[in-house]
């Protein structure tokens, strides 16, 4: 699809990183990749994951929100060691890739976000990536509760280290947990900052009844809006969930701008509840989309998200909302605006840098395949059509090997480090 949303049948071409023809045929290139019979896409943006959180798939399964956090994905994140990160982050890339997601905003544990800085640089994969911030809460292991001035100089540290590193395509963000897990200072002072240094706030926000209640009761505002009292609101500001909001809420993300990641299949699956994108999108609210941590999801795939976001509307609101197209669109620049990268990704444009996802459209699943192939990637299509990734015009997958990771000594060490982890996480899984 093209700028218009038109569909082109054609050539694609790639110089120097960057889409540089859209259509025509013909053109002599070094590498030559076959997509007859298949869609050619922006890459998946998703806005909201925890590459950190990978090895914890299946290991906290049953739970709700603040159980889930304590008895389970804070003691194993305490247990983290720069080696099993590590593992964690090349898992949870290897995934992204092969279902076609190209970009993600992820929030990593409080220590060892180095490690995932290291991976992302290594695979060729796109991130906007924030050292998670902790220096408040009850039940929290030692190893994750900071002191708040330890907190913000860490984080200035890798933003000097990784900001705008591997040629613009990694990115630093500050990511404090959620209101829970901070201080008023501390929040207020990421707000500053990230105005400062112009880099992205994201955190969570109104995930679950439970959490908004404890909010109120600490600060006696609704959590978007104590958020915002503290400047944690605008156009540079990416609020995963917000399930639960008050109209006085919706106004304060309408008018601010600030930008939603929303997560169907997380928001799910821990029972936290449907978050009214429909609502949102008709207030002007920029939603976007994340499978969030493999932890609570536990699938990583854009399309498990696409397909769980409209047909959820649907189910509130009637069979004719969020149609696939504009699924399509709130899963490629829905998530490039979020991240304010809307100039560079998340169309197929002359100018723009190339990350492109090739869909197999001939799949038995996919077939037959309508007209307007729309239909066929939301409803039908799965991560294992994705045939090719292309990211900042690297080729990173092609026939579904992945060139930059190897994906089965991943897989090999992960079983080992999830093992070795929960031994020192002393927890029964
Ligand atoms: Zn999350």
């Amino acid at each position: 699809m093209d700028e218009q949303d038109a569909i082109v049948q054609g050539d694609l071409l790639i110089r120097d990183g960057l889409i540089t023809s859209i259509g025509e045929t013909g053109q002599a290139s070094d590498i030559v990749i076959d997509a007859e019979g298949c869609a050619v896409l922006p890459g998946f943006v998703q806005t909201h994951v925890h590459l950190c959180q990978t090895l914890f798939r299946g290991a906290a399964d049953d739970l709700s929100l603040l159980d889930w956090l304590k008895k389970r994905v804070w003691p194993m994140e305490a247990a983290h060691t720069a080696a099993s990160i590590k593992v964690s982050a090349l898992l949870g890339i290897a995934e992204l890739i092969k279902g076609g997601t190209t970009c993600a905003l992820t929030m990593e544990t409080v220590n060892h976000t180095e490690e995932v800085f290291k991976v992302v640089a290594e695979s060729g994969f796109r991130a906007t990536v924030g050292k998670c911030m902790m220096d408040k809460g009850d039940d929290v292991p030692a190893a994750l509760h900071e002191q708040t001035e330890t907190s913000i100089e860490e984080s200035l540290a890798l933003l000097e280290k990784w900001h705008a590193k591997g040629d613009g395509r990694i990115r630093y963000c500050f990511a404090p947990r959620f209101a829970l897990s901070c201080t008023s200072e501390l929040l207020s002072r990421v707000a500053q900052l990230a105005r400062e240094r112009n880099v992205i706030v994201h955190t969570h926000a109104s995930e679950n009844k439970n959490e908004c209640a404890l909010v109120e009761t600490e600060t006696g505002l609704r959590n978007v809006v104590y958020l915002d009292s503290l400047g944690i609101s605008g156009r540079h500001v990416v609020l995963a969930h917000c399930v639960h909001l008050d109209a006085a809420e919706f106004e304060t993300l309408a008018h601010k701008q600030t930008f939603v990641a929303h997560c169907p299949s997380s928001n799910l699956k821990l029972g936290s509840g449907i978050a009214d994108i429909t609502r949102m999108l008709e207030r002007g609210i920029s939603v976007s989309l994340g499978a969030d941590g493999a932890a609570c999801n536990n699938r990583l795939d854009m399309f498990t998200e696409m397909r769980s976001m409209t047909l959820l509307q649907k189910a509130m609101r009637g069979p004719e909302m969020l149609p696939a197209k504009q699924a399509l669109r709130i899963a490629t620049i829905g998530g490039a605006q979020a991240l304010g990268l809307e100039n560079q990704i998340g169309t197929l444009e002359t100018g723009k840098r190339a990350d492109v996802t090739v869909v197999d459209l001939n799949s038995l699943h996919s077939t037959p395949c309508p007209a307007n192939p729309v239909s066929a990637i939301v409803y039908s299509a799965q991560p294992s059509d994705v045939r090719t990734v292309v990211i900042d015009g690297q080729v990173i997958m092609r026939d579904r090997e992945l060139l930059t990771i190897d994906e089965r000594s991943v897989v090999h060490d992960a079983a080992q480090e999830l093992a070795d982890l929960i031994t020192r996480a002393g927890i029964e899984v």
